[in-house]
């Protein structure tokens, strides 16, 4: 083709048939922020080793640098969100041999009777898959729900399962807002995906209730106010306002929690008084 340009020579401008006017430079441009970001989540991401609890091979477990992601904000349900990369995509180890996964925080922590029903109920089953370096939120959302599963079958407490589910919520919320930023976004794939974010946060939301009533605290390294607010915010979004405002106002009265979990939950009650005028 010819040079778009041409005719700029006479103004002092030679050369000028190389210069590309739209695609080229913008995709160029993404894909070096890109291959930079993928070079510090490489930095970022290292692996350990472990021996799985339950089939007693040697496990690799990809692993987020502590200190090296920077905390944006929180969701008022305490959904992190990260810079560059979101270290709780990494929080279900899983032993890629047996399929028994589970949190981190809880996957050493498993009797032999536990282990026997994961043989012979997930391992079984389990049909391996090789995960790439960097996880992206639908490989965390299959991760954490064969966790879920292994979960069930281990007969977790409630707080465990409740805790899966939370977080389930907070990654279908994320992939919902990957969808939204396509400017021609499938509408139905974002419903289904809403859709299951709520089911999750209902899961969650009976989990820490029957835990709150059962189980002592800390639960999944919370206290007790922090559960008491974390119902309080799952009941405003399943739409049980009254409740919610029970489990609120508690936060608010309470000596126990801290001016950053107060705050959050006169938000919850705003929200809620905001949205009866409406
Ligand atoms: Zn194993």
């Amino acid at each position: 083709m010819s040079d778009i340009f041409s005719g700029l020579e006479k103004l002092g401008f030679q050369n000028t048939k190389e210069i590309k006017l739209f695609e080229e430079e913008k995709k160029n441009k993404t894909k070096s922020v890109r291959e930079k970001q993928q070079k510090m989540i490489k930095d970022i991401l290292y692996d350990r080793k472990l021996i799985c609890p339950v089939c007693g091979e040697d496990i690799n477990i990809r692993s987020v640098k502590a200190g090296k992601a920077k905390l944006l904000s929180s969701d008022l349900d305490l959904r992190p969100k990260y810079d560059i990369i979101t270290p709780y995509l990494y929080d279900v180890i899983l032993c890629n041999c047996c399929g028994y996964a589970a949190l981190s925080r809880f996957f050493s922590k498993i009797t032999r009777t536990q282990a026997s029903w994961i043989k012979n109920q997930i391992s079984t089953a389990y049909k391996g898959r090789f995960y790439p370096e960097e996880y992206t939120f639908e490989m965390a959302i299959e991760r954490y729900k064969l966790a879920l599963l292994n979960s069930v079958v281990k007969k977790a407490k409630d707080s465990e399962k409740a805790y899966i589910c939370l977080k389930l919520a907070w990654l279908y919320r994320s992939v919902s807002e990957e969808i939204m930023t396509n400017d021609n976004y499938d509408k139905q794939k974002l419903k289904e995906n809403n859709d299951y974010e709520r089911a999750f946060v209902e899961k969650a939301y009976v989990g820490f209730v029957s835990a709150y009533e059962k189980e002592s605290f800390p639960v999944c390294g919370m206290n007790e106010i922090t559960v008491t607010y974390l119902i309080g915010e799952l009941s405003r979004r399943l739409g049980k306002n009254d409740e919610s405002l029970r489990w609120i106002s508690k936060v608010i009265i309470s000596k126990n929690a801290n001016d950053r979990l107060k705050n959050k939950a006169r938000d919850v009650k705003d929200l809620i008084k905001n949205n009866n005028q409406n």
